[in-house]
């Protein structure tokens, strides 16, 4: 139980409520410490490497058997949910999900709070997107709260949440799953520590971007590029939080600005949904911003383009179907269902009998 409110809770700094939060649930990204990020990159690893080996896979599949899993997802997706429904699958999880709040009590007015706390009555797990920033937080305070706790090795704990995307500001899944791919690409050039980065498009709106970059933190030497039209440059907020940790940035007006010297490209869509005057019309990216052939010809040979996708006219198509390794973002995609499944994995603690499995079959 917190001794707090809801309303004293929300009002907490980020850097606070993780303190709160610690292991119990996967909000923001400034949970995380680079011991934590080596540590899912190895097990997402193992994850991948123990479901391909004869027996893997069952042995996988019967980890979390005994677990429902409830995927509540209000705003759009496909990924996320696709890869969070497989990755909970793979481990032998129960699954539901709730897409439309129309078919749910909320259209009858229910809170957020009181239709999380029902959700936590049947199911082990919720993973959650939603437009409002601090569904996130108030679903952990709810799951606080209620009094069903789960047994987990030994200890008992409040019913996991895990954001799958919150409003325009956070999206740590998604950002774990970017660091795996980044550390994986990097690899052969000595990993993430002293790179560069590009990250273009939509960074005032982007989650995506503004999760991985709270994770550089974790990074010694690391240098980041914004590429964004003035508008959608990246906000003060986080530019704030980059100099309190030391990491350089500079903001640029164009890809070709730094496309020579960067280590990788993360490209983003314009989030037009959250214009005040949407109109359903997609807003298009300006030509400085788009990713074409020429840019890939300029890039590094150790370089790699990815995006979190889905991608409009940020990328000329062509480079789609190019066959070069440097291309990333289908790989990303894949990815991201391992990552998903070592996360749910290690809040249930059975990450241990994954890596156990993984070492006795890798001798
Ligand atoms: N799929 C990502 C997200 O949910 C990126 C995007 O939608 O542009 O934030």
């Amino acid at each position: 139980m917190m001794e707090m409110t809801l309303a004293d809770f929300l009002s907490l700094p980020d850097a606070v409520k993780v303190r709160y939060i610690r292991d119990f649930a996967i909000l923001y990204s400034q949970q995380f410490s680079r011991e934590d990020l080596d540590a899912y990159c190895r097990l997402a690893d193992a994850c991948r490497f123990l479901h391909r080996q004869p027996g893997g896979a069952n042995v996988m599949s019967q980890l979390l058997r005994h677990r429902m899993a409830l995927n509540f997802f209000v705003q759009p997706s496909s990924r996320t949910f696709m890869s969070f429904n497989t990755a909970q699958a793979y481990l032998g999880m129960n699954r539901m999900s709730v897409r439309d709040v129309n078919i749910s009590s909320i259209s009858k007015g229910e809170s957020l709070v009181d239709s999380v706390r029902t959700f936590i009555s049947y199911v082990d797990l919720v993973v959650m997107r939603h437009s409002d920033e601090n569904a996130g937080a108030a679903a952990f305070w709810t799951a606080m709260q209620a009094h069903r706790r789960l047994r987990i090795e030994e200890q008992d704990r409040p019913v996991p949440i895990i954001s799958g995307g919150s409003g325009s500001q956070q999206h740590p899944t998604q950002a774990l799953l970017d660091i795996y791919t980044l550390d994986k690409a990097l690899e052969p050039i000595g990993g993430i520590d002293g790179k560069s980065f590009m990250l273009v498009g939509d960074l005032a709106r982007g989650r995506t971007v503004r999760s991985l970059s709270y994770l550089m933190k974790n990074y010694r030497g690391v240098q980041l590029f914004f590429a964004a039209p003035e508008r959608y440059q990246m906000r003060a907020d986080l530019l704030e939080f980059l100099d309190r940790n030391e990491i350089s940035w500079q903001m640029i007006g164009s890809i070709s600005e730094a496309i020579d010297v960067v280590d990788a490209v993360y490209m983003t869509r314009i989030q037009d949904e959250y214009d005040h005057l949407a109109t359903g019309k997609h807003v298009p990216a300006t030509k400085e911003f788009v990713f074409t052939m020429n840019h890939l010809r300029r890039m590094k040979q150790t370089a790699c383009l990815l995006h979190p996708l889905p991608k409009r006219d940020e990328i000329d198509p062509e480079v789609d179907y190019v066959e070069d390794p440097r291309v990333m973002y289908w790989r990303q995609e894949r990815n991201g269902m391992w990552m998903r499944v070592a996360i749910i994995a290690k809040l249930f603690k059975v990450d241990g009998a994954i890596l156990d499995a993984y070492e006795s079959d890798e001798m």
